[in-house]
């Protein structure tokens, strides 16, 4: 069973001040979350969580999170400038960016971010872009072939583009030593959303190994280890959720069994998890305003792929809870669908729910990562605004929904600008 953090009473309450659809940010949930990955990591005196900004970028979320200790991975130049803003720098960013361009290379080093190379080939584009080469630098590491599991769940390192082969790696840590470099980081992201306690603790075997062997080969010093992202949430009822405790434990015997013999237990382990740190406490709360029977019994609501892309894009499961209809039997089977002229805009096909009526609340669980940040514009539709249900209960607008006047904007290149202003001004909008 899901659980909204929300009853259909609070939602009553907060569309008084904000209209849905709308994200609602769970303030308790995710800090006990964020206080939990620290505490199973605790053995590990170095350990830092370098929250994976494009999971959730918004600064509100992100002070939080920063003052539970932890540190932001960036891949853009906006999410450096957030994460600038709300006062990171030097060693509490971590620019794991690919394909990067010159400019926000530039932009990681004017902060002091810990940059983390994705290509044997950045390793001149670097130098040539800020003059030099960092002392404290990453790698990105592809082991190519395949990564599996014994619950037979695998991901496909050698079909990513990410990261560098073994070899580019070695020789990546013998040049970057000779142009000055001291402190070396390995990093690696192999498998995505996993739901086992196993990813972290597989993946910290292979890289601690890994270490040992460069380190010996290239006397570089490795001074910390990046496991990425990767640990997944339970989007379906029946899934179990990870046990971050019990996968602290598991890359802690790694870390004694591998990097303590070889004289490296002095090596911080980081993470940059965005799905984990956030996912389950963030939810899309959405009104049903049309029902519509033909082949097929379709609820339509009043959010759409715009506010969340992931069930159109990858085919997505997203829990639905029907606010206030917790225990009532799931009688009903319903496509729930947004409003955008593509037939893959629907939260949920074929979903067994309780009756729905028009004007009931849509808890969409688990949005709380890559939901409103791969949001877009579509149809011309507009952005909703993100909300942050605060540990006290009260409730804080941490971004304002999009107007006709934000889309509009990029626009202000052209004389039709002033038509589109005239218009906005008689539509009040
Ligand atoms: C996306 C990403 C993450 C976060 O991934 P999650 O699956 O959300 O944990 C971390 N590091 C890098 C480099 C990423 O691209």
């Amino acid at each position: 069973m899901k659980k909204p953090f929300v009853t259909k009473q609070q939602v009553e309450d907060i569309v008084k001040d904000f209209p849905t659809p709308f994200y609602l940010y769970d303030e308790k949930g995710l800090v006990d979350n964020a206080k939990a990955v620290y505490d199973a990591f605790s053995w590990n005196k170095g350990f830092k969580e370098y929250f994976a900004v494009k999971a959730t970028p918004n600064p509100v979320l992100m002070e939080i999170l920063k003052s539970l200790g932890c540190g932001f991975d960036c891949s853009s130049e906006t999410e450096l400038m957030l994460s600038q803003a709300i006062g990171a720098s030097g060693a509490d960013i971590m620019f794991s960016s690919n394909d990067t361009p010159a400019r926000e290379y530039a932009y990681a080093d004017k902060l002091g971010a810990i940059i983390n190379l994705d290509d044997f080939t950045h390793i001149d584009f670097l130098e040539e872009t800020i003059g030099k080469i960092p002392e404290t630098i990453s790698c990105r590491y592809n082991p190519g072939g395949v990564f599996q599991m014994s619950n037979g769940i695998m991901d496909n390192p050698g079909d990513s583009k990410y990261g560098m082969t073994k070899d580019q790696l070695f020789e990546a840590y013998k040049i970057l030593r000779s142009k000055g470099a001291r402190n070396f980081g390995i990093h690696a992201f192999l498998a995505s959303n996993t739901v086992t306690n196993e990813y972290y603790p597989q993946l910290a075997g292979q890289l601690f190994e890994l270490a040992v062997e460069l380190q010996k080969e290239t006397g570089c010093k490795i001074a910390f280890i990046n496991l990425s992202g990767g640990v997944g949430i339970p989007y379906r009822p029946d899934q179990e959720a990870n046990d971050i405790k019990a996968i602290g434990e598991g890359v802690r015997r790694q870390f004694e069994n591998i990097l303590v013999p070889a004289g490296m237990g002095d090596v911080s382990i980081f993470t940059e998890m965005g799905r984990f740190m956030m996912g389950p406490y963030g939810a899309l709360v959405t009104k049903a305003i049309h029902e519509k029977h033909i082949y097929k019994e379709y609820i339509g609501v009043d959010a759409c792929a715009v506010n969340l892309m992931r069930p159109a894009m990858y085919g997505s499961y997203h829990h639905i809870t029907v606010l206030g209809k917790e225990n009532e039997p799931l009688d009903h089977v319903y496509d729930v669908t947004g409003s955008l002229c593509e037939n893959n805009d629907k939260f949920a096909i074929d979903r067994q729910l309780p009756e729905i009526e028009m004007g009931d609340y849509l808890f969409i669980h688990d949005t709380g990562a890559h939901g409103y940040a791969m949001g877009y514009n579509y149809n011309g539709k507009l952005k909703c605004a993100e909300l942050l249900l605060k540990e006290d209960g009260s409730v804080q607008m941490i971004r304002r929904a999009e107007t006709a006047r934000d889309y509009f904007a990029t626009f202000d290149c052209l004389e039709i600008a002033d038509k589109l202003n005239h218009i906005l001004e008689s539509e009040r909008n």
